[in-house]
């Protein structure tokens, strides 16, 4: 009984190798049919004795089932299956997936950025891109033919309207309708007539400032101490340079140790060991007076820093137009 099985398989085997697209179906029927040789092999499995029946049925339908499995494979090889000779199906190779979108690097870091600051209790606010000359340059005293404005290369919409060359308007505007205490940041596009490797016309800043009673450059020092940690690294290297802005006083330039090189020096860095990250400073009383604040009794201080700055110190990305040029192999890294 076993021999026969052996035997059948062998033949069938072999029979199976040579036939032709024409010979398939008549060697299914002789081997594979109801009324095959296989299938009177197995009747006569009722004969065997109680003791080879498991064994030896199970050596039939393993037999049986690698016969099938040939068979479709060889009809397939032949181009007479159903799919009718076009390529070969494999239904285990994995299906195409979507690519999946993800927030622009730029976003991702203001986010971070605001989600730092909302975490100290700083409120987010966010204003017009096109302001009046008013909220942006004077009452920042920053008044008409003040060397600063030359800074700022403005685009102008009129005389009277230009589109925001920082985000500190938001800081007039929160005073001039809430009184004291404030804590607040003001993120958003801002624009600059300006391009080249480090810059950009339109790029996005992040301004925020507090006011209360007796605050102090400390706490200025204690807020941005903690926004660095959390940003870069919990032991980043700080120092303050003294700085000019029309709207603070004292101000200062805030560097940050080289996350580049670790403060050993390197290009980015200009071989200094530090980079520049953002600008701060103690409200300028004359701001105060601008908005009815009283300077005697209130003091506050602001800072503003460029979200695509972080991010290209955060990521080692060294020129800003890579995040405008909407190359998909650029943004899908981030
Ligand atoms: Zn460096």
């Amino acid at each position: 009984m076993e021999e026969d099985l052996l035997r059948l398989k062998e033949e069938a085997v072999a029979a199976l190798a040579a036939s032709g697209k024409d010979e398939l179906e008549p060697f299914r029927v002789k081997y594979l049919g109801r009324k095959g040789l296989f299938t009177s092999v197995m009747r006569q499995l009722g004969q065997a004795s109680a003791e080879d029946r498991p064994r030896l049925g199970k050596l039939a339908n393993d037999i049986k089932q690698e016969l099938e499995l040939s068979f479709a494979a060889r009809l397939e090889e032949l181009g007479g299956g159903k799919t009718g000779g076009g390529p070969r199906l494999d239904l285990t190779l994995p299906g195409r997936t979507e690519p999946c979108g993800r927030p622009h690097p730029v976003t991702q870091v203001m986010e971070e950025v605001c989600g730092i600051f909302e975490g100290l209790g700083f409120t987010v606010a966010e204003g017009p891109d096109v302001e009046t000359d008013f909220y942006n340059f004077e009452a920042l005293n920053i008044p008409p033919h003040h060397p600063a404005r030359d800074m700022h290369d403005t685009f102008y919409v009129s005389d009277a309207l230009l589109l925001r060359t920082h985000t500190s308007p938001m800081q007039i505007r929160a005073m001039t309708e809430q009184q004291p205490p404030l804590r607040m940041i003001a993120p958003g596009k801002v624009y600059r007539c300006d391009s080249d490797i480090t810059h950009t016309p339109m790029f996005h800043q992040v301004e925020g400032f507090l006011v209360d009673r007796k605050v102090s450059f400390a706490d200025l020092k204690g807020v941005l101490s903690v926004f660095i940690a959390k940003m870069f690294h919990h032991d980043t290297a700080i120092r303050f340079r003294p700085s000019f802005f029309p709207f603070t006083e004292p101000s200062a330039e805030v560097d940050i140790g080289c996350v580049i090189c670790g403060g050993k020096g390197c290009r980015v860095c200009k071989q200094t060991g530090w980079l520049e990250i953002l600008g701060a400073g103690m409200i300028d009383p004359a701001v105060f007076a601008k908005v009815g604040y009283d300077s005697e009794q209130y003091s506050g201080f602001a800072f503003g820093l460029g979200i695509e700055r972080i991010a290209m110190l955060k990521y080692g990305i060294t020129d800003i137009r890579l995040y405008y040029e909407n190359d998909l192999r650029f943004l899908s890294q981030f």
